[in-house]
C-alpha cells in the first residue's frame, strides 16, 4: 500500500497485568516475565511483517498493563517502535499506579512517550478494594509525580462511576481528587458488567439508572465548571488536550491494531487479533477480517462521529461516500433533524444537548435494516 494511505494511528495491546479487577473483560493475563519474552518475539515478527507506516502520527500502547511488563521488556517493547514514532505527535502509554517506577519512567521519556493515561478509577480506599485494584490514592500521586519529573506531563485520568455502594459525594470526592493532581484529560465510565467478569460471576450489578444519570449530570457540571470541555460523550479536556488517538476512532479514520486481544481497521476492512495470548503466540499474524460493505461504514461513521460534542464534518461524510447524509439515511435523517434529536450547524451533524445521553437509542433509528 501506498505508505500516503497506510494508517497513520497504531495501537498496541500488552496482554499482561499484575492483577485482576473485578469488572475487567479485556484481554489480559497475570503477568509472567517467560510468557512476556515469548510475545515480544511475536510482537516483533507481527511488526517487521506489516511494514507499518514509518510516518505515524498517533501510537497508543493500551492493555492490559503495559507497565507490567519488567523494565528491561518495556525497553525492548519501546525499541522495536522506535524507527516508526520519529513524527509521533501524540504516544500515550497506559499506566496503573502501582506499577510506575523511576527506572520505568525515564525509560518511557527516552523512548519519546509524552502522554500517560493512568486508571485512578476512584479516590475511596474501600471502593478501590471491593473492584478489585491493588492501589492507593497515595499512588497515583507518586505515579504524577514521576511522570512529571521525567517531562510527562500530558496525563490523562481514568475514574469511574456507578459502582457498587458509590454515593454521590464519593464521586464528587474522586472527582476533587483527580483535579487535584492537575491533569490534561480526563475520562469518566460508568460499570459494566459483563458475564466473564468476577463482578459478573458473583451477580454484582451497578446502580440504578435514575442514579447512574445522576452521577453523568454531576459531571458534565462540574468538570466544565473546572475548565475541562466536554469533547466525546465520556471524555474531558483542558483546550488542545483531546486525545489525538482517540479521535481517530471518532472520525472513523483506518489505524493499525497489533497483538493479542487489538482490533484494527484498514482499507474497508475490520480485523480482530486473536484474543487469547496462546493464539496469539501460536500465530502472531492472524488477523481475522471482517469486510465493511459501504452501508456500515457509513452507519459507524454517523455512530462513532455523534458521539464527538462537535460532530461530523458533512463535507467529510460527502466526499468520503460520495453522497450527502441525507442521502444515505434517507427518511430517518428528516425525521431525526424535524424531531430535534439531530441538528446541522456551520456544516457539522451533532447529536442536540438534550439528547446526546441517550445517543444509542438516537443511533437506534439510523441502523441499516
Ligand atoms: S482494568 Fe486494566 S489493570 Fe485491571 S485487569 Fe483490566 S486491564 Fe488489567
Amino acid at each position: 500500500m501506498n505508505q500516503n494511505k497506510k494508517p497513520r494511528a497504531l495501537y498496541i495491546h500488552v496482554p499482561f497485568c499484575r492483577s485482576i479487577c473485578f469488572y475487567c473483560d479485556f484481554c489480559h493475563r497475570f503477568y509472567q516475565e517467560k510468557e512476556a519474552d515469548e510475545w515480544l518475539l511475536a510482537l516483533r515478527r507481527e511488526i517487521s511483517h506489516y511494514r507499518l507506516n514509518t510516518d505515524l502520527k498517533t501510537v497508543y500502547i493500551g492493555g492490559g498493563t503495559p507497565t507490567a511488563l519488567s523494565g528491561r521488556q518495556l525497553d525492548s517493547l519501546l525499541s522495536l517502535l522506535d524507527p516508526y514514532t520519529k513524527n509521533v505527535l501524540e504516544y500515550t502509554i497506559e499506566i496503573n499506579p502501582e506499577t510506575l517506577d523511576e527506572q520505568k519512567a525515564a525509560i518511557l521519556t527516552a523512548h519519546g512517550i509524552n502522554r500517560a493515561s493512568i486508571g485512578l478509577q476512584t479516590a475511596d480506599g474501600e471502593l478501590l478494594q471491593k473492584i478489585g485494584r491493588h492501589h492507593t490514592t497515595a499512588d497515583v500521586t507518586e505515579t504524577v509525580r514521576l511522570l512529571k519529573e521525567h517531562g510527562i506531563d500530558n496525563i490523562s485520568l481514568d475514574l469511574m462511576y456507578s459502582l457498587p455502594d458509590q454515593t454521590m459525594e464519593s464521586l464528587r470526592e474522586s472527582i476533587r481528587f483527580a483535579l487535584s493532581l492537575q491533569p490534561k484529560h480526563l475520562s469518566l465510565y460508568s460499570l459494566t458488567v459483563e458475564e466473564n467478569t468476577v463482578f459478573g460471576r458473583k451477580g454484582v450489578t451497578p446502580l440504578d439508572e435514575e442514579t447512574e444519570a445522576d452521577m453523568y449530570e454531576e459531571i458534565c457540571r462540574v468538570l466544565p465548571e473546572a475548565g475541562y470541555r466536554q469533547y466525546e460523550i465520556s471524555n474531558f479536556a483542558l483546550p488542545g488536550y483531546e486525545s489525538r488517538h482517540n479521535l481517530v476512532y471518532w472520525h472513523y479514520e483506518d489505524f493499525y491494531g497489533l497483538s493479542a486481544g487489538a482490533s484494527g481497521m484498514e482499507d474497508h476492512c475490520r480485523y480482530d487479533k486473536p484474543a487469547g495470548l496462546s493464539e496469539y503466540l501460536q500465530d502472531p499474524l492472524r488477523r481475522d477480517l471482517i469486510p465493511l460493505p459501504q452501508e456500515d461504514e457509513m452507519f459507524e461513521t454517523v455512530m462513532m462521529g455523534l458521539r464527538l460534542k462537535d460532530g461530523i464534518s458533512l463535507s467529510v461524510f460527502q466526499e468520503r461516500f460520495g453522497m450527502t447524509f441525507e442521502e444515505a439515511f434517507s427518511g430517518t435523517a428528516e425525521k431525526l433533524l424535524g424531531e430535534g434529536k439531530l441538528l446541522i450547524k456551520d456544516g457539522y451533524l451533532k447529536c442536540a444537548d438534550a439528547y446526546y445521553h441517550l445517543l444509542n437509542s438516537v443511533l437506534s433509528d439510523l441502523l441499516p435494516v
